[in-house]
């Protein structure tokens, strides 16, 4: 909602707690929307916010945080919108009332088109019933609830009619996605019957939610469901997985890994990895750098380990001096370079299923990016030899 020259009337800040960087940055953006738009009414919302409200309340009386569901339900109707920021009332006007006589849609918007990628993402679930040790956001986010299932193959079937050729199903965790009986395997089989115009991609999943029928599904679906799996590994060492409550040891997650390529000798698993978590010593980095060998990682995404407060990791009194968390980073970052490398290498020269993006650049199945021819069109998925 634009005013007449002094910008925006309402700004919204979906906000990060994951890092303390990401936080920071979060911080940022809301300063930088109440300078820029001194008019506006500047809705925070996300898991920054739920952690601490009154931090942001604190920086300015237009500032309004809100909750993820509650300004989803208002954004639908509004009533609701305005009972949520009282100051929208003289700069809205009225919406028109619904002519097909539908009740509230929750699915209103579909973000195809111009300025939206190519690639869509369907939440299907948020929130988190476990309790890792370095973690805030299952405290921002709640417990885990997942959305009704004709909802979401509603959604994805729109989405297909309009021409999204790749969807990613999001979450929290959303390998604990259950709805009236039906678990993630069960969406995954509603939505394959659904439509048969897109790829499914599935976004990351916890280890331990990854079963025999997913995997049985994923293997036969012959890349209609994407065969990539972000697989968060944390660390490599049982004794630190332990400390960080993580619900497997690294014996079960070689196990897994080991089935997955058993089924699906094709597949691309990227992962997450924490350096430094307190207490970690030489050797259980060392069986981190051994276990990214052993899993064949197409990515690891390092995360040097930052303090969460509130989070029992962070008070502990063995953390980590951040010259060894940083030539950790650094050595966990150049093995996963090199494994990069060496599951591109492999691929190289096979046909995958690619959905073109835009400027001339492709993601292939195993999400790699890739040159594309440019008279390709955004959007499509094309057959094409791996250069
Ligand atoms: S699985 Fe662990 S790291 Fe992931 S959101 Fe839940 S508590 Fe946090």
């Amino acid at each position: 909602m634009l005013g007449e020259s002094t910008g925006a009337d309402l700004v919204i800040v979906n906000t990060c707690t994951v890092t303390g960087e990401a936080e920071k940055k979060t911080r940022k953006a809301v300063r930088r929307a109440l300078r820029e738009h001194p008019r506006a009414s500047v809705v925070v919302t996300g898991c920054a916010a739920a952690i601490d409200a009154e931090a942001f309340r604190a920086l300015d009386g237009r500032v309004v945080v809100a909750g993820k569901r509650e300004l989803a339900e208002a954004t639908r109707q509004a009533d609701r919108l305005m009972e949520l920021i009282p100051p929208l009332r003289s700069s809205f006007r009225a919406m028109p009332p619904r002519v097909d006589g539908r009740g509230e849609d929750p699915i209103s918007v579909l973000r195809v088109g111009r300025g939206f990628p190519t690639r869509v993402g369907i939440k299907v679930q948020d929130g988190c019933d476990n309790a890792c040790t370095y973690c805030i956001v299952h405290v921002a986010r709640g417990r885990a609830w997942s959305r009704p299932a004709d909802e979401v193959v509603e959604e994805y079937r729109r989405y297909t009619e309009a021409g999204v050729r790749e969807i990613v199903l999001s979450g929290i965790n959303i390998g604990t996605y259950r709805e009236e009986g039906l678990d993630l395997a069960d969406l995954l089989e509603r939505l394959l019957g659904a439509s048969s115009e897109a790829r499914i991609r599935i976004s990351s999943i916890e280890p331990r939610d990854v079963s025999e029928r997913l995997i049985d599904l994923m293997a036969r679906s012959d890349g209609r469901i994407a065969r990539h799996l972000h697989l968060p590994l944390q660390a490599g060492s049982s004794r630190v997985l332990r400390e960080m409550a993580r619900p497997y040891s690294a014996e079960r997650y070689v196990d897994l890994v080991d089935r997955l390529y058993a089924a699906m000798p094709s597949l691309s698993l990227s992962t997450d990895i924490i350096v430094g978590f307190p207490g970690e010593s030489d050797d259980d980095f060392a069986e981190t750098l051994a276990m990214a060998r052993r899993c064949r990682f197409s990515k690891i995404h390092v995360f040097p380990y930052s303090k969460r407060e509130g989070t029992p990791a962070a008070i502990r009194s063995d953390q980590v001096p951040p010259n060894v968390k940083a030539l950790r980073a650094a050595a966990l970052s150049e093995l996963g370079d090199r494994l990069r490398n060496a599951a591109y290498e492999v691929r190289r020269g096979s046909v995958e299923c690619v959905l073109v993006e835009t400027n001339g650049k492709g993601m292939t199945e195993s999400y790699f990016e890739i040159d594309v021819a440019a008279e390709l069109s955004p959007g499509e998925l094309v057959e094409l030899r791996l250069p």
